[in-house]
């Protein structure tokens, strides 16, 4: 019996096509390219490495809900397209959810997890956005883009935590 997760295999062609179209998809037509209004918190995110630069504001209740995320920027295709899928991914969850999601997606991105183990690791409601959030596990074989690819979670992890600045670089 073969696993239907395959750790460390090549994708298929029919997959890398699938998470090309929806990196394009997002990157060309990003949601929530936005500032949000009466934003609780504002964080920049910058990769020297690439020249990403995103600014993603957050709208957190007192209850520790993220009721509006949003992001503005200038970045490559993998930035802005992981930009505007946490974005949707994220509007209605509790601040720790973004936080397991943010842990998950990095691991995803470094090939540490594959994207059916995310889902182990989020709630329910979220599947769906993981299935999108898995084409950023193209990424993988190339350290650079990893940094694209988590830019912007480190920005929101950075407002969340009423931080200003993020950088990939440390
Ligand atoms: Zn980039």
């Amino acid at each position: 019996m073969s696993s239907a997760v395959n750790q460390a295999g090549p994708l298929t062609d029919d997959l890398r096509s699938l998470y090309q179209d929806i990196i394009l998809d997002h990157g060309k037509s990003p949601r929530n390219l936005r500032i949000v209004e009466h934003h609780t918190c504002k964080a920049q995110g910058n990769n020297p490495m690439c020249g990403d630069r995103v600014t993603v504001t957050a709208r957190v209740s007192p209850a520790g809900q993220l009721e509006d995320v949003a992001f503005e920027g200038k970045g490559c295709a993998i930035s802005i397209a992981s930009a505007s899928m946490m974005s949707e991914a994220l509007a209605g969850q509790s601040a720790a959810t973004a936080k397991q999601l943010f842990e998950a997606v990095h691991d995803l991105c470094t090939g540490k997890i594959e994207a059916e183990q995310v889902k182990g690791k989020v709630p329910a409601a979220l599947s769906d956005s993981v299935d999108k959030l898995a084409a950023l596990s193209g990424v993988r074989q190339f350290p650079v883009r990893v940094k694209c690819a988590t830019l912007p979670w480190h920005a929101l992890m950075s407002c969340l935590d009423g931080k200003t600045q993020a950088t990939t670089e440390k």
